[in-house]
């Protein structure tokens, strides 16, 4: 190594590393810049999250080219998010992996994946070009320690020499050991609190009825004072609830949640309908067409037959009367619990789920304009460290790759000065 060779050091060989490694080789080799790029991985495998993300389909993005629309999908970051996404958004990556062969499709909800639905297609487009670019891969190689002096940062490393480094990329998600470098050099993690997990949930009415699901649920609660309300589709679990609506209300109430210790009154509207006027109506029609059928053979459509009489049973309503012998008062309560059914959760789950933590190095210690640190000059960060995050649907991962580039792009254009 020449004594003009630039060296830049990314800690965190995952989704982010990896994107900024890229970048900021390709634009060393673009600007004719004599320089080396490292990735240091602690794990013995590189990409491991993007592996398994999407039920290993990897869900790289969302198909939403208005940045300002798509900064809606962040419970944290949406303001800071807001200027990198003009030099690098969903859009952008689509075009980045069909420069490189790798075809992204959207499907009806707007997640988008390679067309091949394999993960390993998109570890194989970063392997590839991060080879060709010579970023140099080490594996098994944490990094535990940084110091800066003179100008230089000097990293302390498991199964390697102590090397220094001009600029260095903490992009280690959300890990312990991440956290604690970033604050070692100065920085101040926010509170940090899991983010889109399930609802356990034991209650009778969920009696049998793993699998099932509702189109447009409405879901509401209360977390440290504070109410949020989510609507889109649930599902019953063997544990809960699950489903998009829930994953999105636990995005929105990770702290206050957490701060709870998870325990929360959940209400639910299961009918999707948010007016008490149309629910009455619904259930008019039903009792007018039915009479003379018995209560627990004609449901509202909104219900499956299964949930039906778990519901009936939770309400308090006969099943085998027939609809003109329902009372004024059981059939106000119909309408009642059908707009607003109480649960209580008692606590959260994250089993497969797309999990992802909230909070990280606090945005105001970061320029978005290159995510060099404010406060250690030669310092970068990207990806889930920062405190920005997501609901589920690809914005995670965009995430990542937006912040990567820009930070992997500022280090080897700063390497000029
Ligand atoms: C099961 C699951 C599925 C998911 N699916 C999706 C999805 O489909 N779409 C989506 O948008 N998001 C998804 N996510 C979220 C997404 O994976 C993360 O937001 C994203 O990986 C963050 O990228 P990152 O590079 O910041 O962190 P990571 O990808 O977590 O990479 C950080 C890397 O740093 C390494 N590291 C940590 N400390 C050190 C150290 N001291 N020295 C060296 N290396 C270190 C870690 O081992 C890790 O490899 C999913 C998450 C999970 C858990």
């Amino acid at each position: 190594m020449s004594k003009d060779t630039k060296v830049i050091v990314i800690i965190g060989g995952g989704a982010s590393g990896f994107f900024a490694a890229i970048e900021a080789a390709s634009t060393l080799k673009s600007q004719g810049i004599e320089g080396e790029v490292h990735i240091f991985e602690s794990a013995p495998r590189f990409l491991n999250k993007v592996k398994i993300s999407g039920g290993g389909r990897c869900n790289v993005t969302h198909n939403q080219f208005d940045t300002t629309l798509f900064c809606q999908n962040y419970p944290r970051g949406k303001h800071e998010l807001r200027s990198p996404f003009t030099k690098f958004q969903a859009l952008d990556t689509v075009e980045w992996f069909k420069k490189r062969n790798v075809k992204l499709v959207a499907e009806e909800d707007g997640r988008m994946f390679p067309s091949t639905n394999k993960s390993d297609t998109i570890i194989e487009c970063f392997m590839t070009q991060a080879q060709s670019l010579n970023v140099e891969l080490h594996p098994r190689c944490g990094v535990q320690k940084i110091t800066k002096q003179d100008g230089l940062f000097h990293l302390e490393i498991k199964n390697y020499k102590p090397i220094s480094a001009h600029k260095v990329l903490i992009a280690t998600g959300s890990s312990k050991a991440g956290y604690t470098l970033a604050s070692s050099l100065g920085h101040k993690i926010t509170e940090l609190a899991p983010s889109l997990f399930s609802f356990k949930i034991k209650d009778a009415l969920f009696r049998d009825l793993s699998g099932v699901s509702f189109q447009n649920a409405i879901l509401s609660l209360k977390a440290d004072g504070k109410k949020f309300t989510q609507q889109g589709p649930t599902l019953i679990t063997h544990h809960g609830l699950s489903g998009p609506a829930v994953l999105k209300l636990s995005a929105w109430a990770a702290r206050e949640m957490k701060r709870d210790n998870y325990k929360a009154r959940l209400l639910v509207n299961w009918s999707g309908i948010d007016s008490l006027v149309e629910i009455t109506k619904a259930y008019d029609l039903l009792k007018n067409k039915n009479l003379n059928t018995l209560i627990k053979n004609a449901s509202p459509t909104f219900f499956t037959k299964r949930f039906w009489h778990n519901f009936l049973d939770y309400v308090g309503i006969e099943q085998d009367r027939k609809w003109s012998e329902l009372s004024k008062k059981s059939f106000n309560k119909l309408i009642e619990y059908t707009k607003a059914t109480p649960l209580d959760i008692q606590g959260q789950n994250r089993f497969k789920d797309e999990f992802v933590e909230c909070g990280g190095v606090k945005g105001k210690e970061i320029d978005f304009k290159s995510m060099q640190s404010k406060i250690c000059e030669g310092l970068f960060f990207s990806g889930e460290i920062l405190d920005i995050d997501g609901i589920t649907g690809g914005f995670n991962f965009q995430n990542a790759w937006t912040t990567g580039y820009i930070a992997g792009q500022s280090m080897a254009m700063d390497t000029l000065s």
